[in-house]
């Protein structure tokens, strides 16, 4: 039998009513000749749920314990789902990380396959079993514990399975009907495509476009996985939806393909470092290993002190909100041992908006175009990074919706 991977996120198993619905459309690939492998999430709102029970419970909490209570909103939604299908007449059952066994490394909380076994699921398929339901986002370590795969890990889950399994196609049921040129929720005039390269769905994912986790898409386009996203609450056929594919497959070709936004950016700066062979060394290795994620960096021209004959720059990088107070503690523990700055400033309230497109590989002015357009409403640039298909700026976070409409508008995004 040819093999199907469905995968329904949050909201689309949210409740019973739900995960019926989500059935039924199980039950139509089951009638046309499938065996189904089905991931689901946790239900919508419940793993952030149990995240802030561990964190009301410990503040530097033990990472393994962390996982055991987060992937527990899966367990839940996997043996519903089961049930359901059987009340449907479909032979099911649900499977959980351990029992596949879906093995990863042991980085709890962003744990990465190590190896999906195919016996235990196939076994069951040749019972006679038509639907297997497997507990995203989790898996089991070679220590035998549970992990997690990060947030939004299901899609990965789902994508993994695919690869593993061959499956013909990889279907990601979500709660909008395909990717679009930016998040419909900010930008009402987006524009649904009908195919997104791998490459640009990579950078629009990494960027903060969370339709897919930018893991799913980097396994698929290495296993040339047939990854697509569509509506959970529409009816859908073998058209619907966006296919995330080769670019050889896309023949509309624009130089902006989309535009995506990270609201949760700060920036800090240390003034006057020495500039001398080494600084940035000095500055991001700690970051480094303190598990910050930097992200843009600049470094100023270097100038003179009066009354010293050493050169110093300052030096602004970017990292998430929330790793603010590491970066600090970490900068500060190493003033003095091989690193040393006059002042430190942090500014907590600034977003990240890209544009993306493959595009830009061949057609230069793309970063000036963007740059007037944000100019023309006045929205400064902090900070300013670019890769062969995209271009990210820093800007204040009050500016962000502001910034991915404008940028909509000046690249014709709502146009074919
Ligand atoms: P699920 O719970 O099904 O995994 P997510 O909330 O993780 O769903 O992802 C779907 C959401 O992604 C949409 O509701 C939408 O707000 C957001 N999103 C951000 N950027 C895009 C985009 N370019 N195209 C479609 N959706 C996007
Ligand atoms: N339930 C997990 C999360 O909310 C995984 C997922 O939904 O993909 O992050
Ligand atoms: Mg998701």
């Amino acid at each position: 039998m040819p093999i199907l991977v469905m995968k329904f996120g949050g909201t689309s198993v949210a409740n019973l009513a739900r995960i019926e619905n989500a059935a039924r459309k199980v039950q139509a690939e089951v009638d046309r000749g499938y065996d189904v492998i089905v991931i689901v999430s946790a239900m919508s709102g419940e793993t952030n749920k149990l995240v802030g029970f561990v964190e009301g419970t410990s503040k530097l909490y033990d990472a393994r314990e962390y996982d055991a209570v987060v992937a527990s909103g899966e367990n839940v939604t996997a043996g519903l789902m089961a049930l359901r299908l059987q009340e449907m007449g479909i032979p099911a059952r649900s499977w959980q990380g351990w029992q596949v066994p879906i093995n990863t490394t042991s980085a709890h909380g962003a744990a990465r396959f190590v190896s999906i076994p195919r016996e235990n699921i196939e076994a069951k398929f040749a019972e006679g079993f038509k639907v297997a339901v497997v507990a995203g986002f989790q898996g089991v370590s070679a220590e035998g514990r549970i992990t997690t795969l990060g947030r939004g890990g299901s899609d990965t889950t789902a994508v993994a399975f695919a690869a593993a399994f061959g499956a013909e196609r990889c279907d990601i049921y979500t709660d909008v009907d395909g990717v679009y040129t930016t998040d419909p929720r900010i930008v009402s005039k987006a524009r649904k495509l009908e195919k997104i390269a791998f490459e640009e769905m990579l950078e629009l994912a990494s960027l903060g476009a969370k339709v897919l986790q930018t893991r799913s898409v980097e396994l698929a386009m290495r296993y040339k996985v047939r990854l697509r996203v569509l509506s959970s609450f529409e009816d859908t056929d073998e058209t619907s939806g966006t296919l995330v594919c080769d670019e050889e497959e896309i023949m509309e070709s624009k130089v902006v393909s989309g535009v995506a936004f990270s609201r949760d950016e700060a920036k800090m700066t240390l003034v006057r470092v020495e500039d001398r062979p080494g600084v940035a060394a000095a500055i991001f290795g700690p970051l480094a290993e303190a598990g910050v994620n930097v992200d843009m960096i600049v470094q100023n021209i270097s100038e003179k002190v009066a009354g010293d004959t050493k050169l110093y720059t300052d030096m602004t990088f970017s990292l998430p909100v929330n790793q603010v107070e590491r970066a600090r503690h970490a900068l500060e523990a190493s003033q003095g041992s091989g690193l040393s700055y006059a002042e430190l400033i942090t500014d907590t309230e600034t977003a990240k908006v890209s544009v993306v497109g493959i595009g830009m590989r061949s057609q230069v002015g793309v970063a000036a175009r963007m740059f007037a357009a944000l100019a023309a409403e006045n929205i400064n640039i902090k900070v300013i990074t670019t890769s062969e298909i995209k271009i990210s700026v820093l800007i204040d976070r009050k500016y962000m919706e502001l910034a991915v409409q404008t940028l909509h508008d000046t690249f014709d995004l709502d146009r074919v």
